[in-house]
């Protein structure tokens, strides 16, 4: 295919990839930017296989065994388990950089070509970027898979000497690499380092913090990929892999204003420091109240407004439709009925309101942090459900490790109804004082079953 074809076509699909972008800021057109996105990768894809000089059967065997291996984890995850197979897809999308920039140095070392200064940098970027991804992504799914405990970050004297070092042996590599491309061990030194380094800012990061991280390991593998299309000149690969790094960026900002954490904070992994809070016994002992969900049927009657707080439980409990039949039933009676949505709520950006648009909650109905907080007391019920560190006053004081992060202020609202299955912590493993609070009432259980028996319960009542 001519080189002007080609670049005319990946054109066409990076602006397909800009339009996609902008549909999916609004869940009214995100259907619509997912088809666009969708389309200028089918483009960018064929375009790139119809180039010449490429090796089919390995290209068919590659996408045989992903392509299977990509279905069976996607027909068998849990929904529940999506956040941390996005975090190892980011991670494979690093692996794949530094594999790529590796064999076209070893192809040119073999074949005694020279890459260019341009090319060289791009290996170098791609091998240290793409395995600090790699390896960064590993230990995120880990903690949010909870093969590790997430609330516990790994501190050890000395740590950002330690990092600031690697950093500075990484450059190092990086210049020897520049320098000698036949270096090949040059490029694999360089990987290691990136590889403990990538750890080594994970393992430091802990408690309600990871969302941050998610979404800046996000931009790491788009920044990779960028790099990668410098190494095989490849326009389409560039343009893609900058919008990940710059949306990612673009997110990761957004999630350190949620979490008020700044973004010097969160690059040199200063953040989730372990802190003394007080234990469960302390905080909840002889305090906690339970209710029923006849005696919250009951409480609906007298309401005029009810805020319905969801948080990673809901997910667990696939309780999203089950809260839609409780929206229909109140709403018809004329009670207003709003969801609050918490920017770091559930194990991803915008998963409670994936799944509140999934049980056809209107959008309208979905409302930002900021803008409930002021009218949190004029609400006369807040339901929690499934929701803990989100809603955890502890964060307004300076002593825990989620301190700082802005929460939904449901204390404050006339009468709070927590529903989950038991006094357990959330993400960051903290106690939550609201449950102990005077105008707060446990409603135990598991969320899909507690919401479906309170709709049977108003419509008995
Ligand atoms: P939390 O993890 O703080 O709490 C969830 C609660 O849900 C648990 O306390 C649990 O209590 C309850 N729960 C679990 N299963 C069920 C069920 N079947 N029915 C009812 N309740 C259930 O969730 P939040 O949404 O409040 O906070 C999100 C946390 O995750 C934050 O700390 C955030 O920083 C972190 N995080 C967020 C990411 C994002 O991008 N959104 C990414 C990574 C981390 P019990 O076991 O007693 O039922």
């Amino acid at each position: 295919m001519p080189e002007n074809i080609t670049n005319i076509a990946y054109l066409i699909a990076a602006v397909l990839f800009i339009y996609g972008l902008i549909g999916l800021t609004h869940p009214r057109t995100a259907v619509r930017g997912n088809l666009l996105g969708g389309m200028g990768m089918l483009i960018a894809v064929v375009v790139t296989l119809l180039r010449s000089g490429l090796d089919y059967e390995l290209i068919i065997a590659g996408f045989v065994i992903g392509g299977l291996i990509g279905a069976v984890l996607a027909i068998k995850i849990e929904m529940t388990a999506m956040p941390q197979l996005v975090a190892v897809f980011n991670g494979f999308g690093g692996g794949a950089s530094v594999l790529v920039a590796g064999a076209e140095l070893y192809k040119e070392g073999l074949t005694g070509g020279d890459p260019g200064l341009q090319a060289l940098i791009a290996i170098a970027l791609s091998g240290i970027i793409g395995a600090i991804t790699f390896w960064g992504s590993l230990v995120a799914y880990a903690k949010l898979q909870g093969v590790v405990v997430p609330d516990q970050p790994v501190r050890y004297p000395g740590e950002q000497v330690v990092k600031v070092l690697l950093l500075l042996a990484s450059i190092v590599c990086a210049v020897m690499v520049v320098q000698d491309p036949g270096a090949m061990n040059m490029y694999w030194y360089l990987v290691i380092i990136g590889s403990v380094l990538g750890v080594l800012l994970v393992v430091a990061i802990g408690g309600a913090d990871m969302p941050v991280v998610i979404a800046l390991l996000n931009s790491y593998s788009g920044l990779a990929a960028a790099a990668t299309g410098f190494v095989l000149s490849n326009n389409v690969l560039i343009i893609a892999g900058s919008l990940v790094g710059a949306s990612g960026l673009i997110l990761t900002n957004i999630m350190c204003k949620a979490m008020n954490r700044s973004l010097a904070n969160v690059l040199f992994g200063g953040f989730g420091a372990i802190q003394e809070t007080a234990s469960a016994d302390d905080v909840y002992g002889g305090k906690v109240k339970s209710t029923s969900p006849e005696e919250l049927a009951m409480l609906m009657e007298t309401a005029s407004r009810v805020v319905v707080v969801p948080g990673y439980g809901m997910a667990v409990a696939q309780a999203q439709h089950a809260v839609r039949e409780l929206y229909n039933l109140l709403e018809a009676r004329g009670i207003n009925v709003e969801f609050a949505i918490h920017p770091v709520a559930g194990r991803m950006p915008g998963h409670m309101n994936v799944l509140l648009a999934e049980a056809d909650i209107p959008y309208d109905k979905l409302i930002e942090m900021d803008d409930i907080n002021p009218t949190m007391q004029q609400v006369d019920i807040a339901i929690v459900l499934g929701a803990n560190d989100v809603v955890n006053p502890i964060a307004r004081t300076d002593n825990s490790p989620i301190s700082g992060m802005p929460i939904i202020d449901v204390d404050k609202a006339k009468t709070v109804i927590v529903v989950k299955r038991s006094l357990s912590p959330g993400f960051a493993g903290i106690p939550n004082p609201l449950f102990a609070a005077d105008n707060a009432l446990m409603l135990f259980g598991d969320g899909k079953k507690v919401m479906q028996e309170t709709v049977n319960a108003i419509k008995e009542a």
